[in-house]
């Protein structure tokens, strides 16, 4: 099955078994537990919707389906899908090997709550380069966690390369798909051991839920966070389940109205005379474009750059726009845009940033799926504002 009926038709078969009444959309099992006839045997396998529950299982399976992977298991929200992941695979004293330019709440939970209250190491290194990665692994190190491409600076790293490296070593990679979703990146047939998401972004597409998936295909692994799942209880609700199952159908034509809409965006701001640089993969200027090639089927939707002005100018920008709502998060069907140095990165230390190369001023832009020409309009009658 391809991607795009995998999309539509996985987790979401018709019954017309025992009563089934050949719903073509999967219902909303807004149980919180399931009677039994007896005893000893619980109704189609079902306990208690912490455990399980039909919608959530559907969308765990379709999830699983787009990223080829054997198992799915969703959670309350990227983070608490994190949280378990680490909770299930590392005690205290262990190490993590990271990619130092995370999504800022990843960080702050390994730096915050991981690092500080439960004493798992964490390293960060610029992964663009494997041996970094390589240099970094200790004997207690346990995970590798990547992010391709990373928020907002859209750095890439070799999954593939750095896969092996890490194998060799027998430690755990997990990569972090939410910018690129399935569509464009499949990070399991690179090597990756863990598929990780937040569902909130492209997966739901609609910015009207939060969620989070972790993908695999090692059974034991699975089973390891399946019971953290069920025993720390992060697990997502059945609405959201229905919510983030209804979005994936259109996830293969959303992403490519995204991808056509960052593309003519990129394009426009990379000759304006205002801007001093745009990032975005699927650019020649962008200095990992090749691997970006290599690695992925698509460029994604989500685009940085800096104006040619000071903090101010970039304030004033992002205000002055009409179809671009200035927001945090990314992935919906509206355009989003904001400032990751005082809005979605504000949690990442000053210094921090700056080795990075996080520079304040700099804008991100989650192209959506409205007119490519309006778009561009509107970023325009922004420039012409700021003067
Ligand atoms: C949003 C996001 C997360 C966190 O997901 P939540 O659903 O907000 O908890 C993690 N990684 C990336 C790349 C994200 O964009």
């Amino acid at each position: 099955m391809k991607f795009e009926t995998r999309a539509i038709h996985v987790g979401e078969k018709p019954n017309f078994k025992d009563g089934g009444t050949g719903d073509v959309a999967m219902p909303i099992h807004l149980t919180s537990t399931y009677a039994r006839e007896k005893v000893d045997i619980p109704t189609a396998g079902y306990e208690y919707s912490r455990t399980a529950n039909p919608t959530r299982d559907a969308l765990q399976q379709r999830l699983a389906a787009l990223e080829d992977a054997q198992y799915g298991l969703v959670f309350a929200s990227g983070l608490a899908a994190e949280t378990s992941l680490v909770l299930s695979l590392l005690k205290a004293g262990e190490h993590i090997v990271a990619f130092d330019d995370l999504y800022g709440g990843s960080r702050r939970l390994f730096t915050r709550v991981f690092n500080e209250r439960f004493k798992v190491e964490v390293s960060y290194v610029d992964a663009r380069q494997p041996q970094l990665v390589a240099d970094s692994i200790r004997d207690n190190t346990r995970l590798v966690w990547l992010e391709t491409p990373t928020n907002p600076l859209l750095k890439l790293c070799d999954i593939e390369a750095i896969a092996n490296i890490a194998h060799q070593h027998k430690l755990t990679v997990v990569v972090d798909n939410t910018f690129m979703s399935p569509y464009f990146q499949q990070p399991l047939a690179l090597g990756a051991d863990i598929v990780m998401h937040s569902t909130t972004k492209f997966l739901n597409g609609h910015s009207d839920s939060l969620g989070g998936a972790l993908l695999l295909n090692d059974e034991s692994l699975y089973e390891k966070i399946k019971f953290t799942q069920n025993a720390a209880g992060g697990i997502l609700s059945p609405f959201d389940s229905y919510l983030i199952l209804r979005g994936t159908k259109t996830l293969a034509v959303r992403m490519r109205q995204h991808q056509k809409n960052a593309i003519r965006i990129a394009k426009f701001l990379e000759s304006h005379p205002r801007v001093n640089r745009v990032i975005y993969p699927g650019l020649e200027s962008h200095p990992q474009h090749e691997l970006a090639q290599k690695q992925m089927s698509g460029f994604g939707g989500m685009l940085s750059f800096e104006l040619d002005g000071n903090i101010k100018d970039a304030k004033r920008f992002v205000e002055g726009l009409k179809y671009f709502a200035l927001a945090e998060s990314l992935g919906g069907v509206e355009s989003l845009i904001e400032l990751p140095a005082v809005m979605t990165h504000a949690s990442v230390p000053p210094e921090e940033r700056r080795k990075i190369g996080l520079a304040d001023g700099l804008i991100r832009i989650s192209a959506g799926i409205e007119n490519g020409d309006d778009l561009l309009e509107d970023l325009e009658g922004a420039f012409q504002k700021i003067g």
